[in-house]
């Protein structure tokens, strides 16, 4: 707690706590000594990256004695073609984390507010906080609407005032899982004055489509205060290679570009982004494991009496009714890593990521095992 250096910090920093991640499987190694562990924890893509973006990886490592294209040419003119935008419409990020960063840094300042939901993505109050700007945290959906504990989108252009530049909502959003549909969004981006960027944070969108999530994308042309960002993390399988993107009007890409690093995305993670994009076969075959683990786990944890919020993304919130923590632990000495979700106010919710189908039976019978004990 005690910091000697503390009272040196930028205001927002001092009070800033930093993200918790999933336990890492040799962490829990160390700390254990559990075996063969599963990690269920991080919305990771359980069938790892796809072959064409393995093997362009392989082929990139020679290279890496050089700096990557700072401009990421390729990648942005790929992506540029498969989203029907400009290349100027397109900025790279070290994840699309990096973007969100970004775009904190482009447009707050210690005057200005940043409006995001209670529950949404961990990432949006660091980035807030970290540019010691003002948060503004609209009330999540109650309980008992069809979206628990999902974006209200009323509430949170309620608090929209004169000093807002950054709008922040994810869809679907982490942890809740929860979405909301086009004409909920339409409504939002036409209401929005255009001195707020709205940031539409589509890091489950490949997985989330099928669930009629809209294609925000869709909207660039019309709302120019509009930023979507999507990721290679999640689907696409390449969360260990750090690469995400913003599509955006130009101009604000053109600022974002003024602040981001030269070379923030690596060389080995431009050559397989570019190379996943071909890699349709795998992302057909990662979505159809996701469709059917999402049911599997829904009528797996229903049938323990838990109840499970919808979810249009890899994973599930799960409410346990009660803290979570010896749960979460008797979880890791059978080896299973799945992601408490204290850090978001939610101490009573087990964040739970598809796996493959014997991931998926190994987690069901281990919290079945735990609840049998009476933990
Ligand atoms: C995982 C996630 C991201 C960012 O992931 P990166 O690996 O940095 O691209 C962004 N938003 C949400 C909602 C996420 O869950």
């Amino acid at each position: 707690m005690d910091n000697r250096f503390v009272h040196l910090a930028a205001p927002g920093v001092r009070r800033l706590a930093p993200y918790v991640p999933g336990k890492p499987p040799e962490q829990l190694e160390r700390e254990l000594g559990v075996r063969d562990s599963i990690k269920l924890a991080s919305n990771e893509n359980p069938l790892g990256p796809g072959p064409r973006s393995r093997a362009a990886l392989a082929a990139a490592i020679p290279g890496i004695a050089m700096y990557p294209d700072g401009s990421g040419h390729v990648l942005r003119a790929r992506l540029a073609e498969r989203h029907g935008v400009a290349i100027e419409q397109v900025t790279l990020g070290n994840g699309s984390n990096d973007v969100l960063v970004l775009l904190a840094e482009t447009f707050l300042t210690p005057a200005h507010e940043a409006v995001y939901s209670q529950y949404g993505f961990a990432v949006y109050p660091l980035a807030v906080q970290a540019a010691s700007a003002i948060a503004r945290v609209a009330p999540a959906n109650p309980a008992a609407h069809a979206m628990p504990l999902g974006h209200d989108l009323a509430a949170m252009r309620a608090l929209i005032g004169p000093q807002t530049r950054l709008l922040f909502i994810a869809n679907p959003n982490n942890p809740t899982g929860t979405w909301f549909g086009e004409a909920e969004l339409v409504e939002l981006l036409r209401a929005v004055p255009e001195q707020v960027i709205v940031v539409l944070d589509e890091a489950y969108h490949e997985y989330a489509l099928e669930h009629g999530c809209p294609d925000g994308t869709r909207w660039l042309a019309q709302f120019p205060n509009l930023v979507v960002t999507r990721t290679f993390s999640k689907a696409w399988g390449l969360a260990g290679l750090r690469i995400g993107y913003a599509l955006s009007h130009p101009d604000v890409a053109d600022l974002l570009n003024r602040v981001r690093q030269p070379f923030n995305v690596s060389v080995p993670g431009l050559a397989a982004a570019a190379a996943a994009l071909d890699d349709a076969d795998h992302l057909q075959a990662s979505l159809a494991n996701n469709r059917a683990g999402l049911v599997r786990l829904r009528a797996g944890l229903a049938a323990l009496g838990l109840f499970v919020l919808p979810s249009a993304g890899n994973f599930v919130l799960c409410d346990l009714g009660r803290p979570v923590g010896p749960v979460n632990q008797a979880l890791l000495r059978r080896g299973v890593i799945v992601r408490p979700v204290g850090n978001y106010d939610l101490p009573h919710h087990l964040r739970i990521t598809v796996g493959t189908p014997e991931q998926n039976e190994r987690l069901l019978a281990a919290l079945a095992a735990v609840l049998a004990e009476g933990v």
